[in-house]
């Protein structure tokens, strides 16, 4: 655990020497080559923020809950779904560990690999031909991607996205939809709207702890467990701050990882029990790409997970979900869901956030159909 604590701390400087000297002028403007139609709609300028009820495709019911969520927009996701994962496997089994230079590729992303404790650790950034990059507007940041050897798990990689911790986040906007349709449910930004925040700053625990800090800690954790049960890993965020927004996140997590699991508490204060965001079911919205691909997977993701964390005891709001129009699920192409863990009131110590993890790898065995 030492060695890989020094590693990361390598990692990060190199994820910020290579953010500062990546150039990514270019890709807010630069319209995605690959992928559906959708990811052809051309970006909308910064700032609009269209209010209209009339257009939101449809309310939808949502169990009881406070409405002052300050999360909405922690979404990610992706397109492509299976077929996607098969290709970018292929690419990094490539760009596999060759202890050159740890310089990145300008066309897959991914820098070369290093061996640390048996795992081949390297770092993953946006590029142009990424589908749905051109849709983000905070991409200078890096994830890492942890590859495990381990025959059964390692196959599977897991996106752990710590909600939030992207500064500067809270003032710049991104296109809500791919197809540039306004959003179908209310939130922090309302339906009806087109942009929305590309990443907030996240709601504050009752005994002052930000939840970008203990998502980070929750992220941490699970981290570890994972790695330690063998599956690969794809780390959004390991630091205080990285710069990725909600878009560029699940590009990345579209990209490299399996499945995409955005790590979050709710901004209630009633200790009301764990749910994810769930597809809202309104035909506009699962009709378009890549959310049609996806959505079903990523209820079945969903649905595994609130079981893990059911199975350890851990209390679950009303039937586990809340159906939510995010970012993260518009862009997603593989199975993915924004994880909210409790809320303000809910227990957030190491104990815990241990039987979180361990009610999510048990959630992730069930997905894949392992054990
Ligand atoms: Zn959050």
């Amino acid at each position: 655990m030492k060695k890989r604590t020094k590693f990361l701390i390598c990692m990060v400087l190199t994820a910020a020497i290579l953010g500062a000297c990546t150039d990514k002028a270019g890709v807010a403007d630069t319209v995605a080559e690959s992928g559906t139609e959708s990811a052809t709609a051309e970006k909308l300028p910064e700032v609009t923020l269209i209010l209209n009820q009339a257009d939101a495709g449809g309310t939808v019911d949502q169990p009881e809950t406070d409405a002052s969520r300050g999360d909405d927009e922690s979404g990610e996701d992706i397109e492509g779904a299976v077929e996607v994962s098969a290709d970018t496997a292929d690419a990094r089994d490539e760009a596999d560990t060759t202890g050159e230079n740890a310089e990145t590729d300008a066309d897959t992303g991914e820098s070369e690999a290093t061996v640390i404790d048996g795992l081949t650790v390297s770092t993953v950034s946006l590029t142009d031909s990424m589908p749905y990059a051109s849709f983000s507007a905070i991409n200078t940041g890096a994830a890492t991607l942890y590859k495990n050897p381990d025959p059964v798990r390692g196959k599977y990689v897991i996106c752990v996205n710590a909600g939030h911790g992207t500064k500067g986040g809270q003032s710049v906007k991104t296109q809500c939809h791919p197809d540039g349709s306004p959003k179908v449910t209310g939130g922090t930004t309302g339906a009806g709207a087109t942009t929305a925040v590309a990443v907030s700053s996240g709601m504050t625990f009752g005994d002052g702890k930000s939840e970008s800090s203990v998502t980070l800690a929750q992220a941490l954790i699970l981290k570890e467990m994972l790695l330690d049960a063998g599956y690969s890993v794809l780390m959004i965020r390991e630091t205080d701050d990285v710069q990725l927004d909600n878009v560029a996140r699940t590009v990345l997590a579209n990209e490299f990882a399996d499945c995409h699991i955005a790590l979050h508490w709710d901004s209630s204060e009633k200790d009301k029990g764990a749910f994810y965001c769930s597809v809202p079911d309104v035909a506009s919205y699962r009709a378009m790409e890549p959310v049609a691909s996806t959505w079903q997977k990523s209820h079945a993701l969903g649905d595994s997970i609130i079981a893990g964390l059911k199975g350890q005891g851990i209390k679950i709001f009303s039937s586990g979900t809340m159906a939510l129009d995010l970012t993260q699920t518009s862009y997603s192409s593989i199975p993915s869901i924004d994880l909210e863990l409790g809320d303000k009131a809910s227990d957030h110590s190491d104990s815990r956030l241990r039987l979180n993890a361990a009610g999510i790898i048990t959630g992730l065995d069930a997905f894949f159909g392992i054990g």
